[in-house]
């Protein structure tokens, strides 16, 4: 479902991606993990567009953005907005809109980007929020919500567009236990209906559970890609080794 290639991305002098090279198959969940600083949350912004790459390759359901020479074509600008509308995010800072309700965050872009009838987009929204478990939140604005209310209602709003890949930056880390184990029966569900996921997660437990495979970043650099029980067991890397003893 996603292939990036040779992807490379520098703020100013500080080269942050150095030539990444990730597949994730339609299906699979990857947890990305690494220390502060690894790159994890810029290559997560890069694979959607939201972050502009200096060199590489990305493609997303078939549809390809060289990015090492972006000419500015219109044909360019529409691969990348076909890959957002596929590739919904969920981010530590929710990102929900302080002045809509949460029924108006859910129902906002299906309605704005995929321009369904209100009608259709509110049945949906009051669909999920169901399903997150939400209704008796539908018209509450976000400011009186809980972490992990509005963590459910930023998956909501993720699942409201229809996507074929879910991006998770941190999922659970600012939960209690209680409610990092509600996401995380959410994400499972998420897995169940074949959805691609690529999840940023300091979560060891978290990642054991929910991922096919762990990708090791540091420095810019995918330093390994194993299977969970292999990679919480035996890394491969010295630098895992000691990435694992300071989180576990
Ligand atoms: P964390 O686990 O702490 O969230 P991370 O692995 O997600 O870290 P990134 O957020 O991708 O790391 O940041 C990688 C590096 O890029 C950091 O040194 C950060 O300061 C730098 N960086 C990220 N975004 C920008 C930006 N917009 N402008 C300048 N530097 C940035």
């Amino acid at each position: 479902a996603i292939d990036v290639r040779g992807l490379h991305k520098r703020f100013g002098r500080h080269e942050v991606l150095k030539s990444v090279d990730l597949t994730v198959r339609s299906g699979e969940v990857v947890a990305v993990m690494g220390p502060s600083g690894a790159g994890k949350t810029t290559l997560m912004r890069c694979l959607n567009l939201l972050e502009e790459p200096d060199a590489g390759t990305i493609t997303v359901h078939g549809r390809t953005v060289d990015c090492t020479s972006p000419r500015r074509t219109r044909h360019r600008s529409r691969v990348i907005r076909d890959i957002r509308t596929r590739t919904a995010m969920v981010f530590q800072n929710y990102n929900l809109f302080p002045h809509l309700t949460v029924l108006e965050n859910v129902i906002e872009a299906p309605i704005s980007v995929r321009r369904l009838p209100r009608s259709y987009a509110v049945e949906i929204g009051d669909r999920l929020l169901g399903r997150l478990g939400l209704t008796d939140k539908r018209d509450e604005y976000p400011s009186r919500l809980s972490g992990g209310q509005l963590q459910r209602v930023a998956i909501a709003r993720a699942l409201a567009m229809d996507p074929e890949v879910i991006l998770f930056d941190e999922p659970v880390s600012a939960l209690d236990l209680e409610l990092g184990a509600e996401i995380l029966h959410i994400m499972k569900n998420l897995t169940a209906r074949g959805i691609t996921m690529v999840i940023v997660t300091h979560e060891i437990a978290f990642a054991r559970e929910v991922a096919d495979r762990v990708v090791f970043m540091d420095a810019g650099y995918i330093l390994e890609e194993q299977h969970p029980s292999v990679f919480f067991s035996n890394p491969a890397t010295p630098r895992a080794r000691s990435f694992l003893r300071l989180v576990s």
